[in-house]
């Protein structure tokens, strides 16, 4: 099978997709308040435009593909979206990254629809805090919607914190106790904050948060992470059994063994969050490009790909354009 190889040797087996880069949060390290630039519908892709790219890099490889955004959910019709992914030949594990607003009542739909996995965004357990980081999100939504996840078996969940310098380190251990009783369906994740055009935030690295986690419980190291459980070196709490997962993409860069791709809304492929955007599969697409004439695009783009970024905690660059647009 064709592997899609770059030109530095690495195997691109997982597709990332932003289906939207709109959302009904603004959490404050990611958007906004207002005067968010939207993409216009018709720049867009089309779910059966999505669907004809899956299937191209199906054939090529990618075995994975995560549902993101924006917020995946406000998109109409999205279960129509993911049967169509969970149905094409090759892929073999759809997951989705949600804020997890209207998970309660979309829950068992999503798992009717062939979706494999969840990741919900959770960065605060305290009600409060959780609406000002989100400007005006639900903690009571997300926490029904993590309950329903569960109650659907869309199992494990992994939540996803993004510690932010002086407004949320001070829950670690709260999400740790949050955790602890589901340690056999939930795993926690810190996602390191990566600053879009410009530094608003200060990152808290992962080896900070894991010393301060080392230092109150005994942990052993997480099991060998597999091609496509993607960038998250973990450990284990061994008192609860629970799962922490780190994603360092500035503290400690994962370039060397990256396998994703990320198809913006808008059609752009992003080899690596530091390139800029390869010509458009839109475009490509609906000049009336073959399939053949896509996969050979995609197979060009990929080999432009860079060795990796040179964004770091402090000091180095920005990444460009917004995470909603380009799928975190
Ligand atoms: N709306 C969905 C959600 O929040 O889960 C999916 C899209 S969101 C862009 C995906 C993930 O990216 C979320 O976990 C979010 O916290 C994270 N994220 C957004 N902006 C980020 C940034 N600047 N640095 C690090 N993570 C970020
Ligand atoms: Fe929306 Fe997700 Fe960005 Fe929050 S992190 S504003 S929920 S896209």
């Amino acid at each position: 099978m064709n592997q899609l190889l770059d030109s530095f040797g690495r195997a691109h087996s997982y597709l990332r997709i932003s289906v939207t880069d709109r959302c009904n949060y603004r959490c404050v390290y990611c958007m906004p308040e207002e005067g968010m630039n939207w993409a216009p519908r018709a720049e867009i892709l089309t779910y059966e435009e999505i669907g004809r790219i899956v299937g191209v890099v199906a054939k090529m490889g990618v075995s994975k593909v995560r549902i993101t955004g924006g917020e995946p959910t406000v998109r109409s019709d999205i279960l129509s979206l993911i049967a169509t992914v969970a149905a094409t030949r090759g892929i073999n594990d759809v997951a989705m990254t949600t804020n997890g607003h209207t998970l309660a009542k979309l829950a068992p739909q999503l798992v009717a629809a062939g979706l494999s996995r969840l990741n919900i965004s959770i960065d605060s357990l305290n009600r409060r805090r959780f609406a000002l980081l989100t400007r005006g999100g639900s903690l009571d939504r997300v926490l029904a919607g993590i309950r329903a996840a569960r109650d659907s078996g869309l199992t494990p969940i992994k939540l996803n914190v993004v510690m932010l310098r002086g407004h949320n380190e001070d829950e670690l251990f709260d999400f740790v106790d949050f955790c602890a009783g589901h340690a056999e369906d939930t795993q926690l994740r810190f996602i390191e904050y990566m600053p879009f055009e410009q530094r608003r935030y200060q990152t808290v690295p992962s080896d900070e948060l894991r010393q301060r986690l080392m230092a109150r419980y005994t942990t052993v190291v997480g099991p060998m992470r597999n091609q496509n459980d993607g960038p998250a070196e973990g450990i284990i709490l061994v008192e609860s059994g629970l799962h922490v997962g780190f994603i360092s993409p500035l503290s400690e860069h994962f370039c060397a063994t990256c396998n994703r791709l990320r198809l913006m809304a808008n059609g752009h492929l992003r080899t690596c969050l530091a390139h800029e955007d390869t010509p458009s599969l839109r475009d490509l697409i609906r000049y009336g490009a073959s399939d053949t004439q896509l996969s050979e695009a995609i197979q060009a783009m990929v080999l432009g790909k860079p060795i990796g970024h040179a964004c770091e905690v402090e000091g180095g660059t920005v990444f460009e354009g917004t995470m909603t647009a380009i799928g975190g």
